[in-house]
């Protein structure tokens, strides 16, 4: 996770935040407990993958809850979802994409 000042934050509500990084050309992504970056090449991948989830793939059963688990693009570890998880990372991803095309209007 990039730790670099410069990075833009383009979504932020309770402690869920997306920022990216112009340096190391990637998004960090903190929801929850969980905290991961994404390089740009893999963002539109990864939120096309949350897209795609369907009910069959939250098959792990947790605590009185279905899970799916996802792997990191970048790392060695995945970490689980809930269906209300991934629907919250995807609208959170559109807001910051919302945002991101704000600030290209505006600085570019
Ligand atoms: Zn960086």
């Amino acid at each position: 996770m990039c730790e670099n000042k410069n990075s833009i934050t383009l979504f932020e509500s309770g402690r869920n935040k997306i920022s990216y990084c112009k340096g190391c050309k990637s998004y960090s992504l903190i929801y929850k407990t969980t905290c991961f970056s994404i390089p740009e090449a893999h963002y539109e991948e990864y939120h096309t993958l949350l897209k795609s989830l369907s009910p069959k793939d939250f098959h792990y059963f947790i605590e009185e809850n279905y899970y799916t688990l996802i792997k990191n693009p970048i790392y060695p570890v995945g970490f689980c979802l809930s269906p209300e998880d991934a629907t919250s990372l995807i609208e959170m991803m559109e807001q910051a994409r919302l945002v991101e095309e704000a600030f290209s209007i505006l600085y570019n």
